[in-house]
């Protein structure tokens, strides 16, 4: 394996963005397919990527789109058992 969950997961965000190459976006891709826990952060970030996007301006402040993209990871940690 070339990739730690950790590493994927921090690329992840990227890839998410967009800002990654294509050669790493394939190792992610990769990495997500073979490893169903860092699949569900995949797919939870994504979504919550929609979400916020779709109920707020695109001018709210960073500070304030990370306020609430740390509400919901707690919420997420606290919550699932
Ligand atoms: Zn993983």
């Amino acid at each position: 394996m070339s990739h730690s969950c950790d590493e994927s997961l921090n690329k992840l965000y990227h890839y998410l963005d967009a800002e990654l190459d294509e050669a790493t976006a394939a190792e992610i891709r990769a990495h997500l397919e073979e490893c169903p826990p860092c699949w569900e952060s995949f797919e939870f970030e994504r979504r919550l990527k929609g979400v916020v996007h779709s109920h707020l301006s695109e001018d709210m402040p960073q500070g304030l789109l990370q306020k609430v993209q740390d509400l919901i990871h707690q919420e997420k940690m606290g919550g699932s058992a």
